[in-house]
């Protein structure tokens, strides 16, 4: 099941609401279902759950069931046939029959809490949400610019910060950063969804935090085991030249400690001096060698 039917899953079965949320909801799932007009008023989508919802939404105003049109097995229509019955809705929302483009009314988001009711609504009707574990990616398409454009601002004044593109002639309203999906699932009423993004979100964080600290060791190993070869092959040169016996002591005792200990990093190298030797002069007198061997 993908994110985006588990969240949606997990709104449609969210406990009822109060009258004025209720109404909300539907309004919401109506104005932004498949169409919403004098003409016709349909929805259509895969999930049956989602179908479900909206078909007892209508059903609730009307008083009888819209027709389920199946489609090709996984999609399916429901729309309301009788002309009155589409009056009916339009006027319970405060829409007329004659409208030239699709607004929303505020008139039916009576309170403060209508407002994330709606918002469910809508997003149950033209949303979806990217798995996590892919990307983070929010979004409501909606056909119509005025639409598109009302729905932008009421998410703004919730204090989201909603982005908009055109996409085949399409409004897309979107989210891309993990934080305000979280608020708007959490605002929708979908908890568990938001507990389960969270987790996936700090598993990332760890899994790359894990994955630069392992890269950051390699490259270290990598640096350390290819200067220790440079220096090998130097040394060599030094002692078929001219034997390790011409080198000055201390270079020597090096020389000598590079070669029974090929891998060793300079912080290893260290503890076999016991402390006789720092770091920075076993450093500079390994380079000594390189250089030596270069001028030969
Ligand atoms: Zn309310």
């Amino acid at each position: 099941m993908s994110f985006s039917t588990e969240v949606k899953n997990e709104l449609v079965n969210l406990p009822i609401l109060s009258e004025c949320c209720r109404h909300a909801l539907a309004y919401g799932l109506l104005l932004f279902g498949r169409s919403f007009s004098n003409a016709s008023v349909s929805f259509a989508a895969e999930n049956r759950t989602v179908l479900g919802l909206y078909a007892s939404c209508i059903s609730e105003i009307t008083g009888t069931k819209p027709e389920y049109t199946d489609r090709s097995g996984k999609m399916a229509i429901v729309s309301v046939k009788s002309v009155m019955e589409r009056r009916e809705i339009l006027e319970a929302f405060g829409h007329s029959a004659g409208e030239l483009s699709l607004r929303i009314n505020r008139a039916n988001l009576a309170d403060e809490c209508c407002f994330a009711s709606f918002i469910r609504g809508a997003f149950l009707s033209c949303g979806t949400v990217s798995s996590p574990e892919k990307n983070y990616h929010l979004e409501f398409v909606v056909p119509f610019l005025k639409l598109s454009n009302d729905l932008f601002a009421l998410l703004q004044e919730l204090g989201f910060s909603p982005k908009h593109i055109l996409r085949k002639s399409c409004h897309v309203i979107y989210f891309k950063d993990s934080e305000n999906i979280e608020d708007l699932l959490t605002r929708m009423g979908a908890t568990k969804s938001t507990l389960k993004l969270i987790g996936v979100k700090i598993d990332k964080d760890m899994r790359n935090h894990v994955n630069r600290r392992v890269n950051f060791e390699t490259a270290n190993i990598d640096r350390s085991v290819q200067a220790g070869s440079l220096q090998l092959e130097a040394i060599r040169k030094i002692d078929k030249a001219r034997g390790l016996d011409t080198l000055p002591k201390g270079l020597k005792e090096i020389a000598c400690m590079r070669m029974e200990h090929p891998e060793a990093s300079l912080f290893e190298l260290e503890e076999l001096f016991e402390g006789r030797l720092s770091r920075s002069g076993i450093n500079h007198r390994l380079k000594r060698l390189v250089q030596i061997a270069e001028e030969i």
